[in-house]
């Protein structure tokens, strides 16, 4: 259970700040990475959460400048005690050497070891993603791999050294239905095999459901609700968040369209004074549209909304009402 983990974080974010020529992508975020938790990382594209996991790994794009803190710098030892599943596998091997070796040679960056030992610790971890044929397998190209193969190849690669925190970003999006969740079960295995947090960036709030201890709710930069993802789920305090949770299949009644959420997330450059959500959330005022709400404790979770209060439960009706009426 989250309540019984070691409450001292891994790493602590605060005031993290992003931007490309003066432009802010990620605006003031601070949140910790706890041990041994899954947290999710959760918005809309464009919200900043890729950035901001790449911030963790030192792996921002070229140009980007920052502030805030993220300590301690796990970044300095990528590939030992933070590491990437990337969303496009293809991208995180290289094609002109056999996986295995690939394997082997990210055991050799950390460790003093034999090539026949980091070899067999290659076909290991192989074996225990679940590809067939492990010590075959490891011999051949990542081209020779199914897409499905590759993401298990890569989560091997970002779990055979065993690190404190596993960094996927968008994992799944490159497979098909079936391929996610076998590859998300993977993920789930070796992280807990290795002991490692994971900071998982999805789009899909199923997956937050079957995954997440904790979720970070993210919109136009900015923190949203941050919370024990099965109470921010099952009573979110933010409406973005009952918004992205009423654009569900499962909230759909029958006679009426599936609630969602209208219109399209500011781009960074161009923010709406007060609350970048305004224009989209049906409980917006003028205070709202003058003001940002900042985050505030609230019952073990952080929420920015000047309104939360007012949120109806549950808060997707908020939505399906909205859905109703014309424009
Ligand atoms: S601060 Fe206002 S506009 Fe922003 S989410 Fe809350 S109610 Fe909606």
């Amino acid at each position: 259970m989250e309540s019984e983990r070691p409450r001292e974080p891994l790493l602590s974010v605060r005031e993290l700040r992003i931007a490309f020529e003066g432009v802010e992508a990620v605006r003031g975020l601070s949140f910790d990475v706890r041990p041994r938790e899954v947290l999710a990382i959760v918005g809309e594209s464009g919200a900043g959460k890729s950035l901001t996991a790449r911030a963790l790994l030192g792996m921002l794009p070229r140009g980007a400048t920052t502030s805030g803190t993220i300590e301690p710098d796990l970044a300095a030892h990528r590939g030992r005690r933070i590491s990437l599943v990337p969303q496009d596998a293809l991208s995180a091997l290289s094609p002109v050497h056999p996986v295995g070796d690939q394997l082997a040679a990210a055991v050799r960056s950390v460790a003093r070891v034999s090539r026949k030992e980091a070899r067999d610790r290659a076909v290991a971890a192989l074996d225990r993603v679940g590809i067939p044929d492990a010590a075959r397998k490891a011999r051949a190209y990542p081209h020779e791999y199914s897409g499905g193969m590759r993401q298990r190849a890569v989560i091997a690669m970002a779990t055979i050294n065993e690190p404190d925190i596993v960094v996927a970003d968008e994992p799944t999006t490159a497979l098909d239905e079936e391929h996610r969740d076998q590859v998300l079960r993977v993920l789930a295995e070796q992280r807990e095999a290795v002991g490692a947090a994971l900071v998982l960036v999805t789009h899909d709030m199923d997956v937050v459901r079957d995954h997440a201890d904790r979720v970070l709710v993210m919109y136009a930069g900015r923190l949203t609700e941050l919370g024990p993802a099965d109470e921010v789920l099952g009573r979110p305090r933010a409406p973005y968040t009952a918004g992205l949770l009423a654009s569900l299949p499962q909230h759909a009644s029958p006679g009426r369209r599936l609630p969602a959420l209208r219109g399209t997330p500011p781009a960074p450059g161009a923010l709406p004074p007060g609350c970048a959500f305004a224009p989209r959330c049906p409980l917006a005022t003028d205070t709202c549209r003058t003001e940002e709400p900042e985050p505030q404790e609230l019952q073990g979770r952080l929420v920015a909304c000047h309104h939360w209060p007012e949120l109806p439960h549950p808060a997707t009706e908020l939505f399906q009402e909205e859905e109703r009426q014309p424009a």
